[in-house]
């Protein structure tokens, strides 16, 4: 066993993962190892760090009953294909590489094979434009917020559906969980992804991920849901891609400026307690104004209302808060 094994799982080339993996008696073993794997053994949670003598790996006779394959030499061969890339082989016996495991995820732990769905529902929330009960449904791996009275935050192309959200949401993300409840984990497993983007780490790879803004110029969403033109009732908006896995996070600044340590801060010197990857960030990221009050270099100036003061934040085009601003009451 070495760590080597492990860069090599991520050097195989898509081709060759393909043509090792296409074969029912491999993705057997795959499945085997996978259901065999114990995932709260500290031996296999603290991996590499050699503080458990442990080796939790399954033997080969424990293997092959498991998979329950006719012959020994052929069964022999086809581990020995997985070997390296998507198996590591260990002083005992054999376990799966990480890339194992990300195949395993996929495939067996229901993000492909599953088709669960939720009956639209009105949900315990209310729409942050109009306080009116908001209807939760599900398509197409995606939940969809809409409101049950207005026109929502976007305008579709009817103009007429009064959308607040679409966020991509594992099918598994369904089970075990009411129409209520999978509302709350869609907002925490989106905002939590969103605030790794906005830290620069892809929620998926870990690769580095770029940002830009799209600021729309004739920006006019009146009483509509949105504007005509961006189809959005903010102004600006964040987008965030990994060119490596082509992950992406796109939404409001309004609302990304929540993850911000100096908003964090005004809202609590107001006693507010508040949540990022909460119901809650939608209802306050209305409340904020957004304007560009230079393009060159880009300023953009959000203003954030708590009671009855103000935090004026200034950013530049990278996010970066370059200026911030706490106005009183007391100030006028
Ligand atoms: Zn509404
Ligand atoms: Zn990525
Ligand atoms: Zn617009």
């Amino acid at each position: 066993m070495s760590r080597g094994d492990a860069a090599d799982a991520a050097t195989l080339a898509p081709d060759d993962a393909f043509a090792v993996l296409a074969n029912e008696t491999r993705f057997e073993i795959v499945r085997a190892l996978w259901e065999l794997y114990e995932p709260d053994d500290p031996a296999n949670v603290v991996k590499f760090a050699d503080l458990y003598d442990g080796d939790t790996a399954v033997t080969f006779s424990e293997l092959y009953d498991r998979v329950g394959y006719g012959d020994t030499g052929n069964f022999n061969y086809h581990i020995e294909q997985l070997t390296d890339h998507f198996v590591r082989r260990t002083d005992s016996g054999y376990e799966l590489t990480e890339a194992g495991f990300e195949i395993a995820r996929a495939v067996i732990a229901g993000t492909v094979s599953e088709r669960p769905s939720i009956d639209t529902a009105e949900i315990d929330a209310t729409c942050p434009r109009c306080d009116a009960p908001v209807v939760v449904s599900y398509e197409n791996h995606h939940v969809k917020v809409s409101c049950s009275q207005c026109l929502g935050i976007w305008q579709n192309a009817a103009g007429d559906e009064g959308v607040l959200f679409t966020f991509a949401f594992p099918p598994a993300g369904l089970s075990h969980r009411t129409p209520d409840e999978a509302f709350h984990a869609t907002l925490a497993y989106n905002f939590n992804r969103i605030r790794s983007f906005i830290h620069g780490v892809c929620p998926d790879c870990s690769s580095v991920v770029e940002g830009s803004l799209d600021i729309c110029e004739p920006h006019e969403p009146g009483g509509r849901g949105g504007c005509p033109d961006c189809h959005r009732r903010h102004r600006i908006e964040v987008s965030t891609v990994c060119n490596r896995c082509k992950s992406v996070a796109r939404g409001p600044l309004t609302i990304a400026i929540f993850a911000h340590p100096t908003l964090i801060s005004f809202l609590h010197d107001h006693g507010a307690v508040h949540h990022f990857a909460s119901w809650e960030t939608f209802h306050l990221a209305q409340t904020v104004s957004e304007d560009v009050v230079d393009t060159d270099p880009v300023r953009i100036r959000l203003t954030v209302p708590c009671d009855d003061d103000r935090l004026q934040l200034t950013l530049d085009e990278s996010l970066e808060v370059v200026d911030a601003i706490t106005k009183l009451s007391v100030d006028g």
